[in-house]
Parts: C-alpha cells; sequence; structure tokens
C-alpha cells in the first residue's frame, strides 16, 4: 500500500542534512555551553553561530533578538505573557488577538484575563483573513499588545502582517506575531513588516521537536517567564538544548534557501487536488483560496464526520487531519472552522491536507483516487447526509 505523509503542519520529518548538522552535538560535543573547558566552548561557540544564522535569515538586526525556547508554545507565552505583565504596570491591561489563534496563544489570552486583562477577539471572516480596520478600531490608549498569526495552522490562510506592524507601530502598540506555520514557507522580514516579536518552532520546517525562537525586538522587555540561571543574556534559564539549536538553524537555511521552487510546485500540486476534490457534491474550500500557505488544503464534506474520514484515509495509507493536532480526541468541531462562519454540523466533516518537499504528484493522484469512494461509503451510512438528500429532494 502507498503511503501518504500529508500532515506537515502537524510537524515534519526531520531532514537528513539536519540530522547530520545535529549528530556531533548529540555525540561527542556534550559539554555544557556555559563551562569553561573547551568542549563547552564549542557547544557555545555552535549556539552563538546558530542565533546569528536565525538573526539573518527572519531580518533581524541582532543575534541578541533571538531567545531560544523549547519551541512555539513557550515562545508564544513568553512573548504574550511577558510582554502583557511588563506593560500593565504602566496601565495596560488590553490585548487583541484573533478568533483563529493557536491554542498558544488563545490559552494564553485566557490565562491573562484571570490576572485582569481584557482581550478583544476579531473575526476573521469567511476567507479566514482578519481586517487591519478591525485591528485599528480595536486599539484603544490600554492596549499593551496586538497578537495575530502570521498563517493559520487549519485554514493556512496568511494574514496582512507588514499592514498590522505598521498601524501598531504608529500607534505605539507592541506586535507579535506567532508565525510557527509560516516560518521557512514564505518570505518573513521582522524588520520591514514591522514586527516587534515573532514566536517559530524548528519542528514545523523539518527540524528537530523541542526547539523554537523568540526573536524579540530590541528594546522590547517581556518579563521572564522561565526563572533559573543565565542562559540567554539572563532572559530565559535552562541548559540549551545546543543539538536542537543547531538543528534550528540547519533546518531554517534549508527551508529559506529552498523556498520558492517548493512553493511553486506545491501550489501546483495543491491546486491540482484542491479542484479535484471540490468536484465531490457539497464540498467546500475553508480559507482564501490564494492568500493561504502554498501546502494546505482544508475541505469539508457536508454529511460526514472527518473522523471517520480520517480513520478511513489511515487504513488507506494517508495521514491527514481533522485540523489541529492538539484538538483530536475532543469531539468540539475546531474553532477555526467555527470563526469563519461555518456551522457545527459542516465543522464536523472538515479534512486538513499540508504538504511538503517530500510530497509528489503520485501522492497527489493517489489522495484524488482514494478520497470520493470514501467519501461515498461514509455518507451511504450517514443519516446526517439522508436528512440533506431528502431536504434536496423538498426543495
Ligand atoms: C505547532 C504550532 C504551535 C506550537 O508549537 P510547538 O513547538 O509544538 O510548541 C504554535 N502555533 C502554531 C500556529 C502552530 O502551528
Amino acid at each position: 500500500m502507498r503511503k501518504v505523509y500529508a500532515d506537515n503542519a502537524a510537524t515534519t520529518a526531520l531532514h537528513p542534512q539536519v540530522l547530520e548538522q545535529m549528530m556531533p552535538y548529540l555525540t561527542t560535543v556534550y559539554g555544557n555551553p556555559s563551562s569553561l573547558y573547551r568542549v563547552g566552548a564549542v557547544a557555545k561557540e555552535a549556539i552563538e553561530d546558530a542565533r546569528a544564522k536565525i538573526a539573518t535569515l527572519i531580518g533581524a538586526n541582532s543575534a541578541n533578538e533571538i531567545y531560544f525556547t523549547s519551541g512555539g508554545s513557550e515562545a508564544d507565552n513568553w512573548a504574550i505573557k511577558g510582554i502583557c505583565r511588563a506593560l500593565k504596570k504602566k496601565g495596560k491591561n488590553h490585548i487583541i488577538t484573533t478568533k483563529f489563534e493557536h491554542h498558544a496563544v488563545l490559552h494564553t489570552c485566557k490565562a491573562l484575563e484571570k490576572e485582569g486583562f481584557e482581550t478583544t477577539y476579531l473575526d476573521v471572516y469567511e476567507n479566514g483573513i482578519v481586517k487591519v480596520e478591525d485591528v485599528k478600531n480595536a486599539i484603544k490608549d490600554t492596549t499593551a499588545l496586538v497578537t495575530i498569526m502570521y498563517a493559520n495552522n487549519e485554514i493556512g490562510t496568511i494574514q496582512p502582517i507588514a499592514e498590522i506592524g505598521k498601524l501598531c507601530r504608529e500607534n505605539n502598540v507592541i506586535f507579535h506575531t506567532d508565525a510557527v506555520q509560516a516560518v521557512g514557507n514564505v518570505e518573513i522580514d521582522v524588520d520591514k513588516q514591522c514586527i516587534d516579536m515573532l514566536s517559530l518552532t524548528a519542528h514545523k520546517f523539518h527540524g528537530p521537536k523541542g526547539c523554537g525562537a523568540l526573536y524579540c525586538r530590541r528594546g522590547v522587555r517581556p518579563e521572564i517567564l522561565i526563572d533559573g540561571g543565565a542562559q540567554e543574556r539572563t532572559r530565559r534559564a535552562g541548559t540549551e538544548n545546543v543539538a536542537g539549536i543547531v538543528g534550528l538553524a540547519a533546518a531554517l537555511e534549508l527551508a529559506i534557501s529552498t523556498m520558492k521552487e517548493r512553493n511553486e510546485r506545491l501550489t501546483k500540486m495543491r491546486n491540482r487536488l484542491i479542484d479535484g476534490l471540490l468536484k465531490i457534491e457539497r464540498s467546500r474550500l475553508n480559507g482564501d483560496r490564494d492568500q493561504r500557505l502554498p501546502g494546505n488544503l482544508n475541505m469539508c464534506f457536508e454529511g460526514i464526520e472527518g473522523e471517520s474520514l480520517l480513520l478511513k484515509l489511515d487504513m488507506a495509507g494517508i495521514c491527514a487531519s481533522s485540523g489541529s493536532a492538539c484538538t483530536s480526541g475532543d469531539l468540539d468541531p475546531s474553532h477555526v472552522l467555527l470563526s469563519i462562519g461555518l456551522p457545527h454540523e459542516i465543522a464536523h466533516g472538515s479534512m486538513r491536507l499540508s504538504f511538503s518537499d517530500e510530497n509528489t504528484e503520485e501522492d497527489i493522484d493517489y489522495i484524488l483516487e482514494q478520497v470520493p469512494p470514501i467519501v461515498d461509503y461514509l455518507r451511504m451510512m450517514s443519516p446526517l447526509w439522508e436528512k440533506i438528500k431528502e431536504e434536496e429532494r423538498n426543495n
């Protein structure tokens, strides 16, 4: 049976070249970067090289603006909690975000509400794109932070980041973006785009799991989240994940150097798949068709349960997702699909496919061959589908 991994928005395979660069730091160069002997100093050097590389790759002014974390969730928590708690002392207690952020952002805002913060959750409309005008109207004197994701992890829609950045700059409001899905997939320049803080994580672009970074513009001072030793210039404690950090930089360099070609190829492949799947009756594409990540497709098929679709796809060797890996297992429909106005019963029948460099045209052929009969089969047994058909007949 053919195997197709189409869940690259959940995580990606570690690239062999990245592993190769990590290997010394998993084996012989095991010294603690904070120590004074040679094997520690070599590790320290590797960290600083990686920091400088990452800074350059995202358009930061200085390597000192990059802080390593355990991943995207920690970077989001630190950015949001850190800056909000720091600014609360200056009378700021308002956060602006969107309804369809990753839970690392939404649950962080919820936690801050218990500390006295008020959050505005902006609409993202049917196309899954926030309106800059809405951000503008939501800003007030007490606004501490605007946090809006760069690209959505379920429907892949890309937000007008540079415009929001400019608006925040003009209004003296800190702008954070969860760019976990965007980094390595779209061109990012934190300086040109007026981004003050940015979260990224290695395992979404063929790097290792458990290592990410927070970009934090000079002068932006979030409170410390992880107290302890003096690592990361005393801002984030804990012995560095040296191999992870080296892998993060290697993976980012690779992703960016191959981005243009990959995106052209993935966009073509994905569009062919969208067109093919839209031939299924009562199917729909979720999120804007063009302003989305090249490798992302998210569709609904009325009258079926996403979970049963995923199980059937798994039996056919296809790894897909119903949306966020973090919500599978609970039966509520995705908050992202509800945020773009889908009714509950339709949001239940969703499928996300996300592709990377490793996917081929043959994968697309195989998915196009497998999905339609599976949807037919599930609908045949679905009382919901029967009801839809009956309503059709009565109209
Ligand atoms: C995966 C993801 C995260 C979480 O990153 P981890 O490194 O797994 O903690 C945060 N935000 C978005 C948009 C993501 O896709």
